[in-house]
Order: C-alpha cells, then sequence, then structure tokens
C-alpha cells in the first residue's frame, strides 16, 4: 500500500496538470502548424498554376489582356484595343504601384496575376477575379486614356454621368486635386483585391451598422433618392435634382454617391478618398454650380457621421511592406 501526503498529493497533481497543459498546448500548435501549412502548399499551387510569381516586381506584371476579358468587352458591342504604355506611362504606373498602401502592396504581390491596359474600353478599369478559391487571383485591365487625366478631372467626368444636365444652368464638378487620376483608380480596384482576399467589407466594423447586406442599405442610411440614381439602378436624374441628392448624401456616411452601389464600392470608395484627403492631403469637394457660381459645395471628410469610420482605415497601413 503506497501511503501519499497531503502534500506530495498537490505536488503530483500539479506536476500532472504541467504535463497535461504542455502536451495540449504542443498538441495546438501541431494543428495549427499543420493548418499553416497547409495554406501555404494551396498559396504556392495556385501560384504556380497561375504563373504568378510573388518576387516578380508589381511594375513587371503588365501583360497583354486575357482573351476572356477581351471577349467580354467585344461582347458588349466595343472593340478594345491593346495599348502599349509608352515610357512616361510605365514610370507613372511604378509611382503609382509603389504609393498604395501596405496591406494593399503585401496583397498584391501575393494575388496579382497580371495588369493589362487597353485604349477603347466601355469603363475605367475592371478587376477579373479568375478563380473561385479561397487564395484568389486577379488581373486588372485599365482604360489607357486615364494616364491623361487628372483625379478631379476624371471624377468631375465620372460624377456628370449622373445627370441629365442638357438645357440647365446647374453644373457638378468633383475637386479632389491635381493627382493623377490612375492613383484614385488603382487606390479603388486593388482595395477590391484586398477585400476580395481579406474579405473586410463584409466582416469588419466598416459596414456595421449601415449595410444589411451587400447591396441593402439599413433604412436610416437609404434616402428615397439614392435607388434612382444610376448606381442603385436608376438613371441618370435632372440636375435639378442634384441639391437634394447632394443634400441626402451628406446626412449619411457614405463619402460619393458611388459607395452606395454595394458595401465592396464603399469600402473601396472611403479608402481611396481617405488615402487622397488624410495621406495626401488632397482636397475632397463636390461642387455644384449654377451659371459658373458656386451654390452648394459638399465636403464629404468634414462631415462626423463620415469621419466616425476613418478608424477602420487603419488596417490597411500597420502591415510592413516587406512582409510576406
Ligand atoms: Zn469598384
Amino acid at each position: 500500500m503506497i501511503k501519499i501526503s497531503q502534500n506530495s498529493l498537490q505536488l503530483l497533481l500539479a506536476v500532472w496538470y504541467f504535463i497535461g497543459s504542455f502536451l495540449f498546448s504542443s498538441y495546438s500548435f501541431a494543428q495549427k502548424q499543420i493548418k499553416a501549412d497547409s495554406v501555404t502548399i494551396m498559396r504556392q499551387e495556385t501560384q504556380r498554376q497561375f504563373n504568378l510569381d510573388p518576387q516578380q516586381p508589381l511594375t513587371d506584371r503588365v501583360r497583354v489582356t486575357s482573351p476572356e476579358t477581351l471577349q467580354m468587352f467585344r461582347e458588349a458591342g466595343m472593340s478594345p484595343r491593346e495599348h502599349e504604355l509608352t515610357t512616361d506611362e510605365r514610370s507613372q504606373l511604378k509611382q503609382v504601384l509603389a504609393a498604395l498602401p501596405p496591406l494593399h502592396q503585401k496583397v498584391l504581390k501575393e494575388h496579382l496575376r497580371s495588369i493589362n491596359f487597353l485604349d477603347n474600353m466601355p469603363n475605367t478599369a475592371l478587376t477579373t477575379t479568375l478563380n473561385s478559391s479561397s487564395f484568389p487571383v486577379f488581373d486588372i485591365t485599365v482604360r489607357a486614356a486615364i494616364f491623361h487625366q487628372t483625379a478631379s478631372e476624371w471624377m468631375t467626368e465620372k460624377e456628370r454621368t449622373c445627370f441629365k444636365a442638357e438645357g440647365s444652368s446647374l453644373e457638378v464638378s468633383c475637386d479632389i486635386g491635381s493627382l493623377s487620376a490612375l492613383l484614385y483608380v488603382l487606390l479603388h480596384e486593388t482595395t477590391h483585391m484586398v477585400d476580395g482576399t481579406l474579405h473586410l467589407a463584409q466582416t469588419s466594423g466598416f459596414s456595421k451598422g449601415i449595410w444589411s447586406d451587400r447591396t441593402r442599405i439599413t433604412a436610416e442610411y437609404s434616402p428615397a433618392l439614392f435607388d434612382s440614381t444610376r448606381y442603385r439602378g436608376g438613371k441618370p436624374l435632372p440636375i435639378r435634382q442634384a441639391p437634394s441628392l447632394y443634400q441626402s448624401l451628406s446626412t449619411t456616411p457614405f463619402v460619393s454617391l458611388y459607395s452606395t452601389s454595394s458595401w465592396n464600392e464603399d469600402l473601396a470608395e472611403y479608402l481611396s478618398v481617405y488615402h487622397f484627403t488624410q495621406k495626401l492631403k488632397q482636397p475632397f469637394r463636390i461642387i455644384l454650380r449654377d451659371n459658373g457660381k458656386e451654390v452648394l459645395v459638399y465636403e464629404p471628410l468634414k462631415s462626423k457621421l463620415v469621419r466616425s469610420r476613418l478608424k477602420e482605415m487603419k488596417q490597411f497601413y500597420q502591415v510592413p511592406a516587406q512582409q510576406g
């Protein structure tokens, strides 16, 4: 018969508890390691499948547009043509890619297969997801004409498509400074890639209380006029409705009319406007003029409601650019 004193029993229990904890944490560590290894294998296999070299500098990933994308534009009645970059355009692209936020750089390095430039394509840019795996791979196709536009010129042109202005003395413009349109457009499109990889619009606090699903805005931030705009399934509005529309926009947390299309566009717009105004100190003003005289100016980043989402942008800037 073995006699165990009270002290020895306590010691024995402590030793067993220690061994148990050690075995359990070793087991969880091993499980995590297996999971990390399988993610690495999937990443490497997917990159091999799409001929994507994560070590290749982003500027060297300019390639001709895929036949699938070209076919899609042709079916939409367009005749897109491959655009060969000039030396100036190539150096503009290099600067813009280097200026993207750290999280964008990290995601693009691993997930961006190619950048293509076309003349005569209908929209400004198109991000294509090439697979349906949990490790997505992207191509981005950009209208080459935007190399020669400032961000203000490009955005004004886009904003004016929301209105029918013939015969009116009213005119809408956007003042977002004289940096390149390419920078704004690539900030926007590559945010879609970050979002498509990490699902930030859906899972972060960014959409909470604002979106009930991808395309449905909560009742609190969905003024009646929103659903008449072309970004929410409507048509260009008579420009006389612009003052009420921008007045409505100013009661919501959205930075632009385009933000109201979906939570993905909302995130891409917010990040782009945030980067332009807060990081690059550019203006962001939507201006309505009547016979050349300012009758309404809306600066979204001066709105308390819009600013309440600024904290959600930190996650894009806290990742070291060279990591991963
Ligand atoms: Zn978009």
